[in-house]
């Protein structure tokens, strides 16, 4: 596997609002209103049979031990849940569901949502959150506000987690993973609509490490025991429009969970929570528990609504990220 990374990032952010149709492509909905039109996807390609609620389309899924090592570090605030719509139930029922030819209930009704789920219990996974930063991938000239990972240096498009103990394994996974689900890889993506060779070498079919089916729960794919303590969690969910102390519920089981099973552990849950919801209620700033994570992201969101339509530089992450304790990047210049 050998890919060109240098200014690219394309798997570190949301750049479909770099497409010139993206307005039209997002705003595309079925008669329940919640399917998005990828548009990246052909005309003749296959919905999902399960959508996400949140509209990410690289988001990062993080294991159990992954989680707690983000609580340990204070960096909850890096954290977000990703739910999905059950199966459209008016769908023909596929031949392994059912031997009654009726297509099985799986979901969980919650704000008016039917979420997937296992043994009625909602699933999710926890990855990392994209506030808005602004960035000029691709080489373009003009910087824009795109939703970016809260690990990624606007001005290097550089990781700053990569050489991390928290660096995630589906990071270090990437493109291999999509290649072995046989799937398009961002970096072919990117390829197809700006030019460039990005994917230089593709040589891996081996699934290893991809954490599917039963393995997956409890390890990967959580499952909230109490489906209504998600009562308005998911309606913000699918709003994108979650508060911290939303966030804390679903990364306090995913931190409970254990691999292999549905169980949750009480001791942790309590624990975790306590870490998630620490000085929530005092100047946040202030505190010396908070990692730069939190601070910074909410100093993104606040300034791209307040900006209009004004970009500034990428180096204003400088003041936003570095000086609040970001690690820095070394730039390509530094690669060997
Ligand atoms: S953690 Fe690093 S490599 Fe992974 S998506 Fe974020 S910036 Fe990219």
């Amino acid at each position: 596997m050998e890919v060109n990374c240098e200014g690219c990032a394309g798997c570190c952010l949301d750049w479909r609002g770099l497409l010139a149709d993206e307005a039209d492509a997002r705003d595309a909905v079925d008669g329940d209103g919640h399917r998005r039109r990828d548009p990246f996807e052909g005309e003749d390609s296959v919905e999902p049979s399960r959508e996400p609620l949140d509209d990410d389309p690289t988001f990062v899924p993080l294991t159990r031990d992954e989680v707690r090592a983000f609580l340990e570090a204070g960096m909850a605030d890096a954290l977000t849940p990703r739910f999905w719509h059950a199966r459209d139930e008016r769908e023909e029922p596929r031949s392994s569901d059912s031997s009654s030819g009726e297509a099985p209930r799986e979901g969980v009704e919650i704000d008016g949502h039917t979420i997937a789920a296992i043994a009625g219990r909602p699933v999710f996974f926890i990855g990392l959150r994209k506030p808005p930063k602004p960035v000029a991938p691709f080489d373009r000239d003009e910087p824009a506000w795109l939703p970016t990972c809260v690990f990624l240096d606007p001005t290097t498009l550089q990781c700053r987690i990569h050489e991390d103990d928290l660096f995630p394994a589906e990071c270090g996974a990437y493109p291999e993973h999509t290649l072995a689900l046989g799937q398009e890889t961002e970096c072919e993506r990117v390829e197809s609509a700006v030019g460039g060779d990005r994917l230089l070498a593709a040589d891996h079919d081996d699934p290893d490490g991809l954490l599917l089916g039963s393995q997956a729960i409890g390890a990967k794919l959580f499952c909230h025991p109490r489906p209504a303590a998600l009562e308005g969690i998911v309606e913000r969910a699918a709003a994108d429009d979650l508060t911290r102390r939303d966030r804390a519920e679903p990364i306090a089981v995913a931190a409970a969970s254990s691999p292999g099973t549905l169980a949750i552990s009480e001791y942790h849950y309590e624990q975790a929570t306590a870490q998630l919801l620490e000085g929530e209620d005092t100047d946040v700033e202030a505190t010396t528990t908070e990692s730069w994570v939190g601070p910074a992201s909410r100093d993104w969101y606040e300034r791209c609504r307040e900006a209009g339509e004004a970009v500034p530089s990428p180096a204003v992450a400088d003041a936003i990220e570095g000086e609040r304790g970001a690690p820095e990047t070394p730039g390509w210049d530094a690669r060997e």
